[in-house]
């Protein structure tokens, strides 16, 4: 399954990440409540793919929250 990380802010294209299996605790996904998770991911069967909303170093720079939302300090673990 690939999974695509797409800002929110500006819609720029982050990251691009190919997994077998989904691992939710690994990719931040288990802190999120279910009405989050319905907000920021999107799954596309079809397409063997996921879509998740993130925020670009660049915006989240420039909106200053960088050191809180543990959902895009998750996304950050990745790299
Ligand atoms: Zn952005």
């Amino acid at each position: 399954m690939k999974i695509y990380y797409t800002c929110e802010y500006c819609g720029s294209h982050i990251d691009m990440i190919e997994v077998d299996m989904v691992d939710e605790i690994r990719l931040g996904f288990d802190c999120l409540t279910g009405e989050e998770r319905q907000d920021i991911i999107r799954t596309d069967d079809l397409n063997n793919s996921m879509y998740v909303k993130s925020l670009c170093d660049c915006c989240i720079e420039t909106l200053g929250i960088s050191d809180e939302g543990s959902f895009v300090r998750g996304v950050n673990y990745l790299h």
